[in-house]
């Protein structure tokens, strides 16, 4: 996707504050960030959104479940945490391509919408 920002952070051409990454994953720091951490995790290949997700790409997703404890782990997040998707215009998803949000580091709120 040519003109997708997060396609475009995979591939190296807009930088990003990385946290981890691997074949198919990348897990970068929010640029504008909602909590004392807060980072990014995605599919380095292009999916949409969680409505995108189907039974050839799920696996990407899987994998990203498995990884996001190892970060939450490798950046200290010991208490907890939050992991969010926004999806579609309701769900106020600004970047059209598929990204968990993790966030702790701090009490975050119990308010959800
Ligand atoms: P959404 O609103 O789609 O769930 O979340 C998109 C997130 O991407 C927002 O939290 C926003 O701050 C973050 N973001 C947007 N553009 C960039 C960027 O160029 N770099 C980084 N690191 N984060 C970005
Ligand atoms: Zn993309």
């Amino acid at each position: 996707m040519s003109d997708c920002i997060f396609c475009k952070i995979v591939n190296g051409d807009i930088p990003s504050s990385k946290v981890y990454e691997d074949d198919c994953v990348l897990a970068f720091n929010d640029i504008n960030p909602q909590a004392k951490v807060h980072f990014l995790v995605i599919p380095k290949s292009h999916i949409g959104s969680v409505d995108e997700i189907n039974e050839s790409n799920s696996n990407v997703v899987s994998h990203i479940f498995t990884t996001i404890p190892k970060i939450a782990k490798k950046v200290g997040l010991t208490n907890g945490y939050r992991v969010i998707t926004n999806c579609g215009q309701d769900g106020c998803q600004s970047v059209k391509h598929l990204h968990f949000h993790v966030l702790g580091g701090e009490q975050l709120s119990e308010k959800m919408a």
